[in-house]
Formats: structure tokens, C-alpha cells, sequence
């Protein structure tokens, strides 16, 4: 079949769905591509590349999704897109099905099928697909590297002729994939770094990544993410007092914080509280990857970055992944090209949309005319 990339229609969008080495890659499952023409341009693909690739440009958005049998995004697709959207035409592409009923019905009565993949099922199997874990990789990164870009001082300690440099403190709160990546980068820069989790499995990696896992004075848990397939939920009271208890007595020194907790399908839990804020020194940073859901520090301005009266950054981004569109762009081409992979299991251009297969289920939000989200529990975990 043909596969299609548009331009990304969304404001400051830099990313795009299909590269040109992506596209080599369909092309030998025995597909063709079609991209709109500057479909790449901001993430560092000119249409030369992709026609030195094999790939068709169209001059249109109108053509492109015309052409395309299968049409490959980033963000959900806009009303005008929608408007495009037709029978039999699959569309894979961030959804957010929860927060998209009308999409999902407007694309089912059309007859488009409509793969999320921000609903690839997190099992290993799976992990090639998994373009959450793959920009939440970079999110952690370039939120250090924001971070740095903010401070005033090195990261790593120096004993320079000029005097001797102190290294930076950072704290990183929730070491899920963004946590994690955030700790290697904060690491690898030579900053003391400090990490904490209500999952206190990940202690380990935070060790071995030359962190310092902070523990907490509480007997009872630190929580069982066992019970919720791996993900978090919410502390009880006391347990959330003996977190921000730790907090407050480690603000003073801590240079920067990078918060990433997030509990699924709810606000952010406020972490890093106002009181914490004022108690840092002037010029530490802290950057809120929870911005989106309410961010973890109640002063985060979503989208945006502002300084305290104390001299303390906050920034609220939350593009990060779009800030490093090259890495993104190419990370999220090859789990769209996984998942393409996985839908033509002869490599011979021929779909083979198979619900049976848990995977291509779980992601799969409309089908044959149907919303089919949410999807049953997968059979393994
Ligand atoms: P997330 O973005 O939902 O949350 C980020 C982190 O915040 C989590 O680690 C969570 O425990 C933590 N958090 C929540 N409340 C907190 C609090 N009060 N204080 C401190 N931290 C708090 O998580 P994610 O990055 O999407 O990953 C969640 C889990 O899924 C992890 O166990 C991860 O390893 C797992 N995962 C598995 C796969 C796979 O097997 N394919 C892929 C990706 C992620």
C-alpha cells in the first residue's frame, strides 16, 4: 500500500512521522511513501532526501492525504484533517483516545481505521513500538540539558586555577523512563544527583546509573507498583508526608529539580511545594515535565518559563521532544515503521490488520467501522 506523511498542522510542531531512512525500510516491506512537501524541513529532512530515498512529494496536504492509504503522523489529527480522513484509509498517529471521543467517532463512521500509538501495549514485545518510552527518553534528556542551559554554573565539580567549583546538586522526582534518562544525563554531566520514586524497584537502576536513591523514614511501604501493573498510584497522606518532609529538608541544596511523576489518568500530584521553591538559593532551576498535567510545582506556568521573586527558573515546556526534532523524529519514524512492520507480516504491501494479535489490538481505537477503545486487558503481560 501507500504510506503518506503529512506536515504536521500543529503550532511549533517540529517532528515528523516518516524520515527517509524509515522510508527505505517501508519501501522493503513492499510499500510505497508519499510525503507533502517541507514535511520534514524542521526536523532536518528537505525533500531532496526523501526523493533520493524513493519517496514521492506532493505539493499538498489535500494530495497527500488523497494518495495515502495508510497515513503516518505525529500529533491527532486536526478538524480539517479529520475532514479528510476516509473509508477504508488507516491513520497511525498520538491519539489520546481517552480525551478524543468525537475523533474516535468521527473517524469510525467515516470506516478509517485508526491506530493510537500511544496505546501500543507497554509489553516487552512491544518495546520497538513504544514511541511513549521513546520521547519520554529524550523529554528526560533535553530537560537536563534545559536545565544546564539555565544554571549559571558547571555540573560537574572543578579545581581550576581560577578556584575550586563546587559540583551542581540536581534532585530528579519520579524515575519512570523520562526520570531515568534525566538521571543518566544529570550523571554523565558529573552533577551529585539524587533520585526518588514511589516504585522503590527502581532504586537499582538510579544506583547503577551512579545516583543516589533518597529513601524515606517510613516503615510501611514504599508503595507496591506491583498491584497497578507497574505504574503508580496515589501515596496515602502519610506516606506523601514523609516525601515532602525529605523534600523540604533537601531544597536548601539542591541546584536543580527536574519533576517528572505522573499517576495515570489523573492530575500530577503537587511534589515540589511553594514553600520548597522559596527555600532554594537564587539561580537553581527547576524543570517540570509534569506541565501538561498540572505540573508538580503549583508556580509551573504550562508552555512557558518564569523566574521567582526568589531568582528560581521554573520552566514548564512541554515540547521537548519536538525541540530535538531530528532524535525524535527519527526515533518515532522507526517505531511507526515497527508497527508497519508488524501489519504486513509478509512484507509483500499487503495489510494484514489482525485483531487477534494483542499489540495491534491494544492500539487499535477505530476498526470496521467501530470505536474499539478501550481495548480488553491484554492476555500477557
Ligand atoms: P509515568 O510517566 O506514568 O510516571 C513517571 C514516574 O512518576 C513513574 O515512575 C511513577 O512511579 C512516578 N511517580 C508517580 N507518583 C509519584 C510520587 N508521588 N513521587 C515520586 N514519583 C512518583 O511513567 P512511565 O515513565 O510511563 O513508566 C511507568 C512504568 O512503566 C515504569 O515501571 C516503566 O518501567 C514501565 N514501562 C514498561 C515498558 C515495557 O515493558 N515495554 C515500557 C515503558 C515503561
Amino acid at each position: 500500500v501507500k504510506i503518506g506523511t503529512p506536515k504536521e498542522v500543529f503550532e511549533g510542531e517540529a517532528r515528523v512521522a516518516m524520515t527517509p531512512d524509515s522510508a527505505l525500510q517501508l519501501q522493503k516491506l513492499g510499500h510505497e511513501c508519499v510525503v507533502e512537501t517541507g514535511a520534514g524541513a524542521l526536523a532536518g529532512f528537505d525533500d531532496a532526501s526523501y526523493k533520493d530515498a524513493g519517496v514521492e512529494v506532493v505539493k499538498t496536504a489535500a494530495a497527500l492525504w488523497k494518495a495515502a492509504d495508510v497515513v503516518a503522523k505525529v500529533r491527532a489529527p486536526d478538524a480539517t484533517e479529520v475532514k479528510r480522513l476516509r473509508d477504508g484509509q488507516t491513520l497511525i498517529s498520538f491519539i489520546n483516545p481517552a480525551a478524543n471521543e468525537k475523533l474516535l467517532d468521527q473517524a469510525a463512521k467515516k470506516g478509517s481505521t485508526v491506530i493510537a500509538m500511544d496505546m501500543v501495549p507497554r509489553i516487552s514485545r512491544a518495546q520497538k513500538m513504544d514511541a511513549l518510552s521513546s520521547m519520554a527518553n529524550i523529554a528526560g534528556y533535553r530537560a537536563v540539558i534545559e536545565a544546564g542551559n539555565n544554571f549559571g554554573r558547571f555540573f560537574t565539580g572543578q579545581i581550576t586555577a581560577a578556584g575550586k567549583v563546587p559540583p551542581a546538586k540536581v534532585l530528579v522526582v519520579g524515575a519512570g523512563v523520562a526520570g531515568l534518562a534525566a538521571v543518566g544525563t544529570s550523571t554523565s554531566l558529573g552533577a551529585i544527583t539524587y533520585a526518588f520514586d514511589v516504585r522503590p524497584e527502581v532504586a537499582e537502576q538510579i544506583e547503577s546509573m551512579g545516583a543516589e536513591f533518597v529513601f524515606l523514614d517510613f516503615e510501611e511501604e514504599q508503595q507496591d507498583g506491583a498491584a497497578t501493573g507497574g505504574y503508580a498510584s496515589v501515596s496515602s497522606p502519610e506516606f506523601r508526608e514523609a516525601q515532602l518532609a525529605k523534600f523540604r529538608e533537601m531544597a536548601p541544596e539542591i541546584d536543580i529539580v527536574i519533576t517528572t511523576a505522573l499517576i495515570p489518568n489523573r492530575e500530577a500530584p503537587e511534589l515540589w511545594t511553594e514553600d520548597m521553591v522559596a527555600a532554594m538559593k537564587p539561580g537553581s532551576v527547576i524543570v517540570d515535565l509534569a506541565a501538561e498535567k498540572g505540573g508538580n510545582c503549583k508556580l509551573t506556568v504550562m508552555d512557558e518559563k518564569i523566574v521567582t521573586d526568589n531568582g528560581v527558573t521554573i520552566i514548564g515546556y512541554t515540547d521537548f521532544p519536538s525541540r530535538m526534532a531530528t532524535q525524535a523524529s527519527t526515533l518515532y519514524s522507526t517505531n511507526i515503521r515497527h508497527m508497519m512492520t508488524d501489519l504486513t507480516p509478509e512484507k509483500d504491501g499487503v495489510i494484514n490488520h489482525d485483531m487477534e494479535d494483542d499489540v495491534i489490538r491494544g492500539a487499535t481505537v477505530t476498526h470496521e467501522k467501530a470505536v474499539t477503545f478501550p481495548p480488553p486487558p491484554p492476555k500477557i503481560a
